[in-house]
């Protein structure tokens, strides 16, 4: 199911280009047109859900398969090894802007904790 307006619905059909570096049968992994690190990728399904929450509450497995890339997306980065930040903004307060569930995969960079 794609939502028309969706920015990263577009992305997973191909009508918005995107610096693809790992695609999956129902995922898609991208680099960040703002990169915040000098890794710093967003993982997708390519079905629409607008936040993490969202798609484990519908029961798809997509949140873990989103997780699994995500790991690989680093692996192939190679900030698996020294550690990297998986994020998943939910909600505007929390600066979610896109509101289709991707994870952020954020390394290569020391990491402050709390983040800003
Ligand atoms: P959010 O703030 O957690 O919703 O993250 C959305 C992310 O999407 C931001 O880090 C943006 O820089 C990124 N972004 C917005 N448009 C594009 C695009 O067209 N290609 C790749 N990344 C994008």
């Amino acid at each position: 199911m794609a939502e028309a307006d969706c920015l990263f619905c577009k992305i997973a059909k191909g009508e918005v280009p995107a610096e693809i570096v790992r695609e999956g049968e129902r995922t898609l992994a991208f680099r960040d047109i703002n990169p915040q690190a000098p890794t710093h990728v967003l993982v997708i399904p390519r079905e629409h859900h607008p936040d993490a929450a969202s798609a484990a509450a519908a029961g798809t497995g997509l949140v873990d398969e989103v997780v699994t890339e995500a790991h690989a997306v680093a692996e192939a980065e190679g900030v698996a090894g020294t550690g990297y930040r998986l994020v998943f903004n939910t909600g505007s307060g929390a600066g979610q802007t896109v509101f289709h569930l991707h994870a952020h995969v954020l390394g290569g960079r020391g990491l402050n904790w709390p983040p800003g």
